[in-house]
């Protein structure tokens, strides 16, 4: 089981702790080497993303780092539209395998937008719209 104060991490790097949070998690990360690895992990992580904004990335390569960076902060959250667009169905099967997994792992909601139905197998929840309407739901069982 992943220690609870990992999820303090990445605020702790943004700065987001108060001050008394920030002195109890350094004192907490001398002691669990869970934690501190995760330090580690996101710093080296942050690190290559550096100056990533500086040059434009090919779109399939975007994806990848937009989905490392969700990963990196443990986002609860992921808005994904067309993520496999560019992607051959290899790497497009990928990609959505690893947003599948995330959703499963970080316990993350993850809301895809497609038009690829080679896309969809595996997702709890799948909704056609047509013309901005809601057609049709289909719900797959839910793995937990
Ligand atoms: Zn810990």
């Amino acid at each position: 089981m992943r220690c609870s104060k990992i999820k303090l991490i990445s605020p702790y790097i943004d700065g987001e702790l108060s001050g008394e949070e920030k002195d109890i998690l350094e004192l907490h990360m001398n002691e669990c080497r869970e934690c501190a690895q995760e330090l580690e992990d996101l710093r080296k992580i942050r690190e290559l993303f550096t100056g990533a904004e500086t040059f434009k990335a090919p779109y399939g390569f975007s994806t990848r780092v937009a989905i490392a960076r969700a990963l990196a902060n443990n986002a609860k959250l992921i808005l994904a539209d067309e993520p496999a667009a560019s992607l051959d169905t290899g790497r497009g099967t990928r990609v959505m395998e690893l947003l599948k997994r995330i959703a499963k792992e970080n316990r993350s909601a993850v809301i895809v937008v497609t038009h690829d139905v080679r896309m969809i197998e595996g997702f709890d929840h799948v909704y056609g719209l047509k013309d901005g309407r809601i057609m049709e739901e289909k719900r797959n069982s839910i793995q937990t």
